[in-house]
């Protein structure tokens, strides 16, 4: 009989010794929770194996809504840059005038000849940026002369626009290129004449106090669905002559390129998303 109510005693001391155990791994967790807000966090996720599904789970903060764009149309928290209805918001970069590049009955802007580049008033950092160009017809000239243009992420970093249909240039600076950085992955572009989209995520560098680069840029660019650049590192600008160069700087606008060469290259439905 005394055997036995031992026995009953270390079972129970047994289940209370498990079910302090519990509570000690429990605790723990509620405070990480607290203080994140319910986010789970990553030192969390190397702590002890959740048993139930609930832990691995969170409501706050809600994710925002947006509406995707029906026909085209931009997604219901994009900063519209250009819709075609004019060229407010945008300047040339040499002067700061407004900008005198072309406006079009059909939503679209053409490279004035010998305007010069023009930007965006706004800066940006992180975006996601929509952006669609066309090449001229006819075609006039070859390699880097063929409706050469180019967007330019933070004003500095270039995205190469140009009619690359049967019309060969060094693979580094071919459209889709990250200019004299980075060929695409791929050449998906239209047949001359039609409309091109670019697609891009961008992620802007960043500076310690004294202007020295401690994280690089990032792109990744999708041309007509196809990515061409895969979160590619930016190593710096992208200039005709010369190494890329790190300048510190913080937001910067969008620039669209007039190459000077007559290249005639038309943009329309322009937005972005900051990141
Ligand atoms: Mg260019």
């Amino acid at each position: 009989m005394k055997v036995k109510q031992t026995s009953v005693l270390m079972a129970l001391l047994a289940v209370l010794t498990f079910s302090c155990k519990e509570k000690v791994v429990v605790e723990p967790m509620e405070e990480i929770e607290s203080e994140s807000d319910g986010v789970i966090t990553h030192s969390e996720y190397a702590g002890e194996e959740p048993t139930t599904p609930e832990e691995t789970e969170y409501y706050e903060p809600k994710v925002p809504v947006v509406k995707p764009g029906e026909n085209g149309a931009p997604p219901s928290d994009a900063i519209v840059l250009f819709d075609g209805s004019s060229l407010d918001g945008w300047m040339h970069t040499k002067d700061s005038t407004a900008a005198k590049w072309h406006l079009n009955k059909d939503g679209s802007m053409t490279v004035a000849d010998k305007t010069g580049n023009i930007r965006t008033e706004q800066e940006f950092g992180d975006i996601q940026l929509h952006i669609e160009w066309k090449s001229p017809l006819p075609v006039q000239r070859n390699g880097q002369n063929r409706a050469n243009s180019g967007v330019f992420l933070n004003g500095i970093y270039e995205v190469q626009v140009l009619d690359n249909n049967e019309n060969d240039t060094y693979v580094n600076g071919q459209v889709g290129s990250l200019y004299k950085q980075g060929p695409p992955l791929a050449m998906a572009s239209v047949p001359t004449g039609e409309w091109n989209v670019y697609d891009i995520i961008y992620h802007a560098p960043e500076f310690n106090e004294e202007g020295g680069k401690t994280k690089s840029a990032t792109i990744t660019v999708l041309q007509n669905g196809v990515v061409i650049q895969d979160n590619t590192e930016i190593m710096g600008t992208t200039p005709y002559i010369g190494w890329p160069k790190n300048p510190p700087h913080g937001k910067g606008p969008l620039m669209l390129q007039d190459h000077g060469d007559d290249s005639r290259v038309s943009y329309r439905n322009i937005w972005v998303r900051e990141l």
